[in-house]
């Protein structure tokens, strides 16, 4: 860990309530911003759309009922803070409380009425040993408890990597991501389960966690949801 990661982890255990992005108190110590980075944090509209960037960028690759997210991830906003803060500074609450946000949002939704269950992309047993938890099923977790609806965390494992893969090119490592997930525990051949993740940049991951799904439980229908969608 990073000396000023330490410290600024020190500061949050004697001033949770400080704005996440810009360090100012906040009215309340549950809040993660101040009023003023708040609204820069405007939430994108796609959830209403039937077609969008989350569904634009899986289409032709992995077949889904609905698909949204709630923010859009640039270099240097106060999105990429929160993601930031959720993935290298132990705040598992910070995806929490953006997936519960999320869901009150999408209670709206009739594609989503039926939904049985949630499915974080999982993460490599190494890595959530390090942080202690994954983002993503962090993030389920609040549009669960939103939505009313089970978190299946078990549903997809993610196996390690076998031999170097610091080795291997770019192409390589992505055409491997295929290979390092596979169906997990249940049996959701009668339900719609949403995927879960933290941002969705390129879809490679969200594609190859819904087909290993799709393949493993035949009638399965499935959506994505995830908290940001990175800017083309
Ligand atoms: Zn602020």
């Amino acid at each position: 860990m990073a000396v000023t990661d330490w410290f600024r982890g020190l500061g949050s255990l004697f001033f949770p309530n400080v704005c996440l992005h810009c360090q100012v108190a906040t009215a309340r110590a549950s809040d993660l911003l101040c009023v003023g980075c708040e609204a820069q944090l405007p939430m994108t509209d796609n959830w209403r759309l039937p077609e969008n960037d989350v569904t634009d960028r899986l289409a032709g690759r992995l077949p889904i009922v609905y698909g949204a997210s709630a923010y859009t991830f640039r270099e240097g906003t106060v999105c990429q803070q929160l993601i930031h803060a959720l993935k290298y500074h132990h705040r598992p609450d910070v995806g929490r409380q953006l997936g519960q946000r999320f869901g009150e949002v999408l209670r709206q939704v009739p594609a989503l009425t039926d939904v049985t269950g949630l499915v974080p992309v999982p993460i490599y047993d190494r890595r959530r040993h390090e942080r202690g938890y994954n983002q993503a099923e962090a993030i389920a977790e609040g549009l669960g408890e939103a939505l009313g609806k089970p978190t299946y965390a078990d549903a997809l494992r993610r196996r390690s990597f076998q031999g170097s893969q610091t080795k291997r090119s770019k192409l390589e490592r992505l055409e491997n991501v295929q290979d390092s997930f596979a169906a997990g525990r249940g049996d959701f051949r009668q339900d719609h389960l949403v995927l879960v993740d933290d941002v969705l940049t390129t879809g490679a991951t969200l594609d190859f966690c819904g087909n290993v799904l799709l393949s493993r439980h035949p009638g399965l229908r499935l959506s994505v949801l995830t908290l940001a969608v990175a800017e083309r």
